[in-house]
């Protein structure tokens, strides 16, 4: 069995404890073992502080950029190793896998390009000087310099490689350390890569540590010039965030939560156009890819109320394809959900929306018989499809995420309804609008707008270089306001502001020049 272990002070460190067992969710047989108690976090914090920052902030852009390309392709370099991974511990198929891998190793070189572009210096002016006299001898000019502490990653489930990646090349690239702690059911993945990136030589030692287990007392220890980054659940991040050292301190935290995403169908769109097939794979592929383990997927689908038989129909012919089971077995397209617990909360999910007023129109909460599984084993569930009659009469599925492959499609008779119905939500990730009718578009786009972090409008047009809403882009914002945690991650240039303190120069014009000369004007 492989033991997980956590990498601290530049070297690896077994935790002495009992450790949490990681399962393959298809046969829920053991793969790895995780845990961290022994390991010292103050000693962990003080090596990143002192040894991995300074050797970060010594070095330009352009050199950290170099470091990230160096990571990627130690990443990609073992490609079918991590896809091999991830089809064992985390349920995924390989298409699921390599969106995770691909977009791990795809991240870190879109932010090596972007520290390229940065050139050869250490930190950022940010805009223009300005005079605060009649003359340029007194004149103010805003900076952007890495801050002194560690940057702290505590990741979700379902994105082992890619969340350990996006975070950390941002956090790299603007100069900060990181300690990264990925989900200890799925962390497998996040360890090889620890490891392959340690063989690799890529970085100076301190610049990146690693949690296998839980974090101690790591979170206790942060202060004011620190950062913590969290993916996963509402209430996990609540409690993180209230934690008295990071109030006191006003330490940077960054939440990144649960999302009611929405789809909106427009008006106009026809049966059997273009338009609607777009409609209709995005929502079926958000069902479907990672088994509905994705931050991003499209939870509730609203339709004309004139629509709402159509498009269930066709939903339900696309959906009765999928093959659940093993995703080393033939044939099989969707794979189980990453845990036992994950299972139980899908069916939970799947009971509150129907006690609430939804109809199950495919799947349901039953138990599945995964294809290829052994007999009882697996944390299957079924591509699940609900509907709504009568939307004035359901809340849970505007308050409650259930993180798996379900959906729900409610009716709307108005775009002012539908824009209501979205903003019921509390605050998203992502939201989807597909329509030919400009007009209806940016009255539905403006609507909901505040009450998201990225908002897609599709139609016909995009078919064949579209990736559908749920695929996070390195240079577009991922993160939302509300029940999404209110953070902001990637977005190019604008995830670094997470880990750059913002200071603003001012006095001896000159020399106030002489201190900014050669930093990046952005
Ligand atoms: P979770 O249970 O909240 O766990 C998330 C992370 O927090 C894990 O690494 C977990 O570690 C850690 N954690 C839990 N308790 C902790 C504590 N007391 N101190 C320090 N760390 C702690 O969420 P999950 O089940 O992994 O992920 C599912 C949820 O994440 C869903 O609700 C989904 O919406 C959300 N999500 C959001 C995004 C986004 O970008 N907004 C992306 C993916 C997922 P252990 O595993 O060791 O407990």
């Amino acid at each position: 069995m492989i033991t997980l272990k956590s990498f601290v002070c530049d070297r690896m460190v077994a935790g002495s404890g009992r450790p949490a067992v990681l399962v393959n969710p298809s046969t829920e047989e053991p793969v790895a073992e995780a845990g961290s108690e022994g390991v010292d976090f103050a000693a962990a914090l003080a090596f990143a502080r002192d040894v991995g920052g300074p050797a970060l902030r010594s070095r330009t852009f352009a050199q950290r950029a170099e470091m990230l390309r160096a990571m990627a392709q130690a990443i990609h370099a073992k490609r079918d190793e991590l896809l091999d991974l991830a089809m064992r511990n985390g349920g995924n198929t390989r298409s699921d896998a390599k969106f995770d891998i691909d977009g791990a190793s795809g991240t870190l070189t879109a932010y090596a390009d972007l520290g390229q572009s940065l050139g050869e210096c250490r930190w950022l002016a940010d805009g223009e000087p300005v005079n605060l006299g009649r003359s340029s001898r007194v004149s103010g000019q805003h900076v952007l310099v890495a801050r002194a502490g560690v940057a702290v990653h505590v990741n979700a489930f379902n994105f082992p490689a890619w969340g350990l990646a996006e975070k950390a090349a941002v956090a790299l690239l603007a100069g900060m350390p990181v300690i990264s702690k990925p989900a200890t059911a799925t962390g497998l993945v996040s360890y090889r890569i620890v490891e392959l990136l340690v063989e690799s030589g890529a970085l100076p030692p301190g610049a990146l540590s690693f949690i296998a287990g839980a974090t101690g007392d790591l979170i206790d220890r942060l202060g004011g010039q620190d950062v913590l980054a969290f993916t996963g659940g509402h209430s996990t991040g609540l409690m993180l965030r209230s934690k008295p050292n990071l109030l006191v301190s006003s330490a940077h935290v960054n939440i990144e939560a649960d999302s009611l995403n929405a789809a909106v169908l427009g008006p106009d769109v026809e049966r059997g156009g273009d338009s609607w097939g777009v409609f209709l794979a995005d929502v079926t592929r958000d069902l479907t890819q990672k088994t509905g383990q994705k931050c991003t997927a499209i939870r509730r689908v609203f339709v004309p109320r004139e629509r709402l038989e159509a498009v269930l129909e066709d939903l339900i012919d696309r959906l009765s394809t999928v093959r659940v089971g093993d995703p080393t077995a033939d044939g099989v397209t969707m794979g189980p959900v990453s845990t036992a617990s994950q299972l139980r909360e899908v069916r939970d999910g799947i009971a509150k929306l129907t006690a609430d007023g939804a109809r199950v129109v495919l799947g349901g909460a039953d138990p599945v018989k995964g294809h290829g599984a052994p007999e009882g084993k697996g944390y299957f569930v079924a591509a699940t499809l609900l509907a709504v009659d009568d939307s004035s009469r359901v809340s849970a599925v505007h308050e409650h995420e259930v993180f798996g492959p379900v959906a729900t499609v409610v009716p709307y008779d108005s775009a002012e309804e539908a824009v209501a119905l979205v903003r019921r939500g509390g605050g998203g990730l992502v939201s989807s609008v597909y329509t030919e009718d400009r007009a209806f578009a940016a009255d539905v786009v403006m609507g909901i707008a505040p009450f998201h972090g990225r908002v897609t409008v599709v139609n016909a047009k995009v078919s064949g270089a579209w990736l559908g809403p749920g695929t996070v882009l390195p240079q577009l914002l991922h993160g939302g306001p509300g029940r999404a945690g209110g953070g902001e991650e990637l977005g190019g240039l604008r995830g670094m502001g997470l880990y750059l303190q913002r200071t603003a120069l001012q006095g001896y014009g000159p020399l106030v020049d002489h201190v900014v000369a050669g930093a990046k004007r952005v």
